[in-house]
C-alpha cells in the first residue's frame, strides 16, 4: 500500500470526517451519532416554505403525539369522547385529520384544485407519500409536498377553535384560512416558480413574485499565455467509478508542447481533478518546463489549492506536492469554465488503458487536435448562464 510521506514537510493531523481535514463538531456528532433508516415521510414534512409550528405539528400527527381524546385515554385519562366536527364519533387522530367530513371534504377540494384524488390512504403518512408523489417533478419543496402539512396545521386549528371557543367547523372556512395563509407566503416572497415544478396550471401560481430566470449566452474561449510563458490545462473524468485525467501544455501562439493522458483506478471526482493536476505539474518539472499559468475547471480544487486548507485524506498530499510544485514555477492557477478547457476535457475522456504523452500535435486524438485548433484560433463555445446567479 502506498503511505505518501514527505521528508521535507513537517507532519500533519488530518481529520479523517471532514471534508477540510480539521475537527468539527459536527463531523464528530455525525461519527458518533447512531443512524436511523431513512424515513421519506419525516423528511417531507420540513419544508424551508413553511414556519416550523407547521412542521411540528405535522411531526405530531404522524406520531399520534396530540392530545386527543381517544389517545388520552389510550393513556389512562379516561373521559367520553365527541368529535367536534359532526358530534357523532369519538375524537381519534385520523377521524379529525383525514376521515371525519370536515377533513375528507377538506382534502377532497384541495387536491381536486391540483386534478387529483387520494384513494386507499390508511394512515397519515400514506396521505403525505401520495402528495408527494403526485408531483411530475417531486422534490421536498414542492407545493404538493408541503401542502398536507399546511392543511393539517389548519384542521388542528379548526379542532381547537371548537374545542375551546366553541366555533363550530366548516369546510370553506377552513379552506378560506388556507388560501389566506398562502396568499401570505406569496406576499412575503417564499414561492418559487420551482416550487410548481409540474404545476403550470395550478391556481396558486399567481402567488410566484419573482420573474422566471432569464439564461443567455456567453461567449467563452481559452486565453492565450503572454508571449514567452507557458499555460498548464488539466482535467479529469470520472466514470463507472473509474478516474482519468488529461491535460496539455501550451505556448503564447496555442501551440502544443506536450499532452498527457492517465488512468488513476478508483477516486471520486475532486481527487482525480487533483490528481490530474499534480501529474501534469510533475511532467513539466520532468521536463524542465516552467509553466506560469495554470487552469482547471474544478473551482473546488482552485479553492482548496488557494485558500491552504488540509483537506481531506488522502487528497491533503496531493494537494501539499501541488503547492509545492506550483510555488517552484512561481505559477498561478485559476478556474475556467468547461468551454475554455475543452482539449484538456477531451483528453481525460479518452477512457484508454494505462499512461499516454504526446510529443507530436499529430500524435493526439483527432478530436483533441481539432479542440487546440479552435483554441489557437480564440474560438469561443457558448455558455448558457443565469442571469443574477
Ligand atoms: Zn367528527
Amino acid at each position: 500500500m502506498d503511505t505518501p510521506f514527505d521528508v521535507s514537510q513537517k507532519d500533519r493531523m488530518v481529520w479523517l470526517p471532514s471534508p477540510t481535514g480539521c475537527f468539527s463538531v459536527k463531523s464528530a456528532w455525525e461519527l458518533l451519532r447512531q443512524r436511523r433508516q431513512y424515513s421519506l415521510v419525516d423528511s417531507l414534512l420540513w419544508s424551508s416554505v413553511l414556519p416550523m409550528k407547521m412542521s411540528f405539528l405535522a411531526w405530531r400527527v404522524m406520531r399520534n403525539f396530540l392530545p386527543l381524546d381517544v389517545t388520552l385515554r389510550s393513556r389512562g385519562l379516561s373521559s367520553p369522547s365527541r368529535c367536534g366536527c359532526c358530534y357523532r364519533e369519538e375524537e381519534d387522530l385520523l377521524h379529525v385529520f383525514f376521515t371525519g367530513p370536515v377533513a375528507s371534504e377538506v382534502w377532497r377540494r384541495m387536491s381536486g384544485r391540483f386534478g387529483f384524488r387520494l384513494s386507499n390512504c390508511l394512515g397519515m403518512a400514506s396521505v403525505f407519500k401520495a402528495w408527494y408523489w403526485t408531483a411530475a417533478d417531486p422534490s421536498k419543496d414542492h407545493i404538493r409536498t408541503f401542502m398536507p402539512v399546511v392543511v393539517c396545521w389548519f384542521l388542528w386549528s379548526a379542532r381547537n377553535q371548537e374545542r375551546f371557543c366553541g366555533v363550530r367547523w366548516g369546510g370553506d372556512k377552513i379552506i378560506c384560512e388556507i388560501d389566506h395563509f398562502l396568499e401570505g407566503l406569496g406576499k412575503a416572497n417564499l414561492f418559487r416558480r420551482s416550487h410548481f415544478n409540474g404545476d403550470g396550471d395550478c391556481d396558486l401560481l399567481c402567488l410566484v413574485t419573482t420573474p422566471p430566470r432569464r439564461r443567455i449566452p456567453r461567449a467563452i474561449m481559452w486565453e492565450k499565455p503572454p508571449f514567452g510563458l507557458l499555460k498548464l490545462n488539466s482535467d479529469a473524468s470520472v466514470k463507472h467509478g473509474r478516474a482519468t485525467g488529461g491535460g496539455l501544455v501550451r505556448d503564447y501562439q496555442g501551440k502544443m508542447i506536450f499532452a498527457f493522458y492517465k488512468e488513476f483506478g478508483d477516486y471520486n471526482v475532486l481527487e482525480a481533478e487533483g490528481l490530474a493536476l499534480l501529474f501534469g505539474l510533475q511532467l513539466c518539472s520532468q521536463r524542465g518546463l516552467r509553466p506560469s499559468l495554470v487552469e482547471v475547471d474544478s473551482k473546488a480544487l482552485v479553492q482548496l489549492v488557494v485558500s491552504g486548507v488540509l483537506a481531506k485524506w488522502p487528497l491533503c498530499n496531493c494537494l501539499r506536492k501541488i503547492r509545492s510544485l506550483l510555488e517552484g514555477f512561481s505559477a498561478t492557477i485559476a478556474h475556467v469554465f468547461r468551454e475554455a478547457n475543452s482539449p484538456a476535457d477531451r483528453l481525460a475522456d479518452m477512457g484508454t488503458i494505462g499512461v499516454t504523452e504526446y510529443d507530436q500535435f499529430q500524435e493526439l486524438p483527432a478530436i483533441v487536435r481539432a479542440s487546440v485548433v479552435l483554441d489557437s484560433r480564440s474560438v469561443p463555445g457558448v455558455r448558457w448562464i443565469s442571469e443574477g446567479g
